[in-house]
């Protein structure tokens, strides 16, 4: 027996299937097994399609040539249209082999007939012509040998067309809102039990749209990129990659935010409670081209994002001048260095006795004071000065040397 996290049934095994967290069609790579397969089809027809099938969606799958399950590229401008010139004249926009639109004029027949009268079809219909012809002088009640039939071309280049096309800025939330929603549950069991968590997934079992508008606290209105700025140095936003990022703080709860394509962008309350997450955040990449889906925790974000810690060092520089000039020489030595332990850095007490086997033990102590420096987004830096007479031996001269303060380093590399 397992729990369904949408219906929150206990139900067996056999009852669960795959559920794509981030839907197929727009490259999902993000998998789950807890929804059971009532609840997937119900979220398929009724959620995810609010999302797959909305006009942004389109535009970004026909740009990225995505198929999806269908097996087929969608066409942003599917329906009839007009031309701007003449509003009688409908037209298809249709998607010729290399993708590129082309105009697909409908056949255009009058209203009303008079002794003069001109139906207009496009010339990659032209085999249909007669076909055309005399369907409608049948409707009329016309005979064929009664009308004499003059054919004309015309042709005009890159005619301006009239389209108009019904845009979503509501529903397709309830989409992000399940991704949310799946993406917290998958990543913090705890999170479950969460009230807040139980009122999501009771709209989401109902696709109740009435409800998301009165329970759910959104941030942004789901196309504003400015609400994932705080997060613009650790991920890199400006491709066509899906991102998943849950926030855990103190003072506004849990937050799940949505990336999708850099088209939707948003923010939802999933908890007004804290202390879910551990390292404060969790982020989930859906790769488009690596065709993969991987989690991050903070620090393996940081550890990919930022150079490796280095260590700089601040000593108590000796008054004597000869040593001091020693002190000099040994920092330009070719050969200069740290005395390790294996890989790790000691501190040493005056009389050459190891305090700490390597300096970390020290440097986390929790009542040192760690004091921030750099831009903190392009560097990383904290000094931490020491409230010990502490010691490190510089090579290749072999000698103590007294350290004041620390500094840790780390540099920006790439983001995620
Ligand atoms: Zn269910």
């Amino acid at each position: 027996m397992r729990t369904c996290i949408i219906c929150r049934k206990d139900k067996d095994e056999t009852e669960f299937n795959d559920e794509h967290v981030i839907p197929d069609s727009i490259d999902g790579y993000y998998h789950i097994f807890s929804v059971c397969t009532t609840c997937n089809s119900f979220i398929g027809s009724k959620i995810d399609n609010k999302l797959t099938n909305h006009q942004f969606v389109k535009f970004q799958r026909h740009t990225l040539k995505i198929k999806g399950k269908s097996g087929t590229i969608p066409n942003p401008f599917d329906g009839t249209h007009t031309l701007k010139e003449d509003e009688n004249q409908k037209l298809r926009l249709e998607l010729d082999a290399e993708g590129k639109f082309e105009i697909k004029l409908l056949p255009n027949v009058p209203k009303q007939i008079t002794d003069n009268f001109q139906i207009i079809i496009d010339q990659k219909d032209e085999n249909k012509t007669d076909e055309i012809i005399n369907k409608f002088l049948t409707r009329n009640g016309i005979s064929k040998d009664k009308v004499r039939i003059d054919k004309k071309y015309s042709s005009k280049e890159r005619p301006w067309v009239h389209a108009s096309m019904q845009i979503d800025i509501k529903d397709f939330k309830m989409g992000l809102l399940k991704i949310a929603y799946e993406f917290a549950v998958d990543s913090i069991p705890k999170y479950f039990n969460d009230s807040n968590a139980i009122t999501i997934s009771k709209i989401l079992k109902n696709a109740d749209f009435e409800k998301l508008y009165d329970n759910i606290a959104f941030i942004g209105d789901g196309l504003n990129k400015e609400i994932l700025k705080p997060f613009s140095h650790l991920i890199d936003f400006e491709n066509n990659n899906h991102y998943l990022i849950l926030f855990d703080s103190d003072d506004i709860g849990l937050i799940g935010f949505v990336n999708l394509f850099n088209v939707f962008n948003i923010g939802i309350r999933l908890s007004d409670k804290s202390g879910f997450i551990q390292e404060s955040m969790i982020v989930g990449k859906n790769d488009l081209e690596k065709k993969n889906f991987k989690k991050y925790t903070l620090n393996q974000i940081v550890s990919h994002t930022y150079s490796p810690i280095e260590y700089r060092f601040q000593y108590f520089i000796p008054s004597d001048k000869v040593l001091l000039q020693e002190f000099i020489q040994n920092d330009k030595a070719e050969d200069f260095g740290f005395y390790k332990i294996g890989e790790e850095i000691p501190f040493f007490k005056r009389n050459g006795e190891v305090v700490y086997s390597n300096i970390e033990l020290k440097l986390n102590q929790e009542q040192l004071t760690k004091i921030p420096f750099g831009d903190t987004i392009n560097e990383l830096i904290t000094q931490i000065n020491l409230d010990e007479e502490l010691y490190i031996k510089l090579l290749p001269i072999n000698k103590l040397y007294r350290v004041v303060s620390v500094r840790i380093e780390q540099y920006r590399k790439r983001k995620i």
